[in-house]
């Protein structure tokens, strides 16, 4: 089969691969009819993520039907449709049980080397390293599913691919970061990132009752999508980002700040951004933070920190003395998935979201190298891409 393969920094290949099998009872194998390029496959193209080895297929934002199953696998049968969320579970363990799936203690098969580098293992994940167990991911034609008895969303008839593919990912991760908030209706939440995460940040937020919400970000596409959901917009390359939050909270600050940024923040001329980088060559630091420091900063004493946006390892120059003094709550994480789709697939079904707004691009999978460098260099007004085996 054809799947995009990971050679090294900057380097993903169309290539052929062999066919995935049946490897384990509760298994299936799907044909992948949709998938996506998320912002977290950016992170292992630019070469921040540790655990990749050459020859990894990516890709963890994907749907199909259902080809195979394993024995012991009762929930699925061939035909069915389904969406694959990244996070793998099983279902079955302590965390599972609490909903707290990206941390599934079962997994993840690399489960001792997760250990040592985070003192417990997470969730195996796919196409994303082999820190979180290095399943083959679905930027391919077919999958193999582990654990695919609990690891699936059914989608009912009648919703395109496009309208339910994001619920294996950004869709809940953006709700997650809003519901994260505990959102009032006094609330101004300030989103730094007007990316695909930002964007259904952003509508969550909204969703879920914000007096105001503020989308920051750089690129004018996404903040015009940003705005066209009701959010007021800053670019933070244009004016001070601390200085109009500030103004438009009579002083006191936003209350929730969500950073749907990451690892790989931009500044323009600060003195911590250009410390970040040259650590960063200098192989000092792994991570640029410069949104959560300007998200302690500004926000209100007493508010909350929300991240969904992904760091790796080391960060530098985090002012703790600012947010414990502050009584700043953080919270952060992978995404549950599958503790929010039953709820998200109901309000698409419902009409209260169509998430299908947030793509710019459908190509082939062939095109799949190309259109990595259009995501990342945001060319073209790209703002989402779907691909198409
Ligand atoms: P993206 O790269 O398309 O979006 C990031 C956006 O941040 C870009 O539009 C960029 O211009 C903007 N940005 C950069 N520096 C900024 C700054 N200083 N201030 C404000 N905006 C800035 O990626 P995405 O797909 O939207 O993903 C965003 C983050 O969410 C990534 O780190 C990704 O890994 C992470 N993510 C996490 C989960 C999870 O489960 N927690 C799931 C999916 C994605
Ligand atoms: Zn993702």
């Amino acid at each position: 089969m054809k799947a995009l393969v990971w050679h090294g920094k900057g380097d993903i290949r169309y290539e052929t691969v062999p066919d995935p099998e049946i490897e384990h009872p509760r298994d299936a194998i799907i044909k992948v009819t949709s998938c996506a390029i998320c912002g977290s496959d950016l992170h292992l193209h630019d070469g921040f993520m540790p655990g990749m080895k050459s020859g990894d297929i990516v890709g963890h934002e994907f749907m199909g039907e259902v080809m195979e199953v394993g024995k012991e696998n009762k929930a699925l049968k061939v035909g069915d449709r389904i969406v694959v969320p990244f996070t793998i579970i099983c279902g079955e363990c302590d965390q599972c049980r609490r909903g707290n799936f990206s941390v599934c203690e079962r997994t993840n098969r690399n489960k001792d080397l997760a250990d040592k580098m985070f003192g417990h293992t997470t969730a195996g994940l796919f196409g994303y390293t082999h820190l979180t167990g290095g399943y083959p991911g679905g930027q391919a034609e077919y999958v193999r599913v582990p654990f695919a008895d609990a690891t699936h969303v059914k989608i009912p008839d009648g919703l395109t691919d496009e309208q339910v593919l994001f619920l294996g990912d950004i869709f809940p991760t953006g709700w997650q970061a809003a519901v994260q908030c505990e959102i009032e209706p006094t609330d101004t939440v300030a989103i730094w990132g007007a990316g695909p995460v930002g964007q259904f940040a952003i509508r969550s937020a909204l969703l879920l009752g914000a007096r105001q919400v503020v989308a920051i970000d750089r690129v004018a596409e996404r903040l015009s999508m940003a705005k066209a959901a009701g959010a007021i917009t800053i670019n933070f390359e244009e004016e001070s980002v601390v200085e109009r939050l500030n103004e438009l909270t009579g002083g006191k600050g936003p209350e929730k700040c969500i950073d749907a940024v990451g690892l790989e923040a931009h500044a323009t001329g600060t003195l911590d951004s250009m410390m970040d980088r040259a650590k960063q060559t200098m192989m000092l630091e792994t991570d640029r933070p410069h949104v959560l420091r300007e998200m302690i900063y500004v926000c209100r004493p007493a508010g909350t920190l929300s991240i969904p946006g992904v760091y790796g390892g080391l960060l530098d120059k985090i002012p703790f003395g600012a947010s414990m003094n502050k009584g700043l709550t953080w919270r952060m994480g992978q995404t549950h998935v599958n503790r929010w789709t039953d709820d998200l697939l109901r309000r698409i079904q419902e009409g209260q979201i169509d998430p299908s707004f947030v793509i710019t691009h459908t190509v082939g999978l062939d095109q799949g190298p190309a259109m990595y460098d259009t995501f990342r260099e945001k060319r073209d007004g790209c703002v989402k891409v779907v691909l198409k085996p």
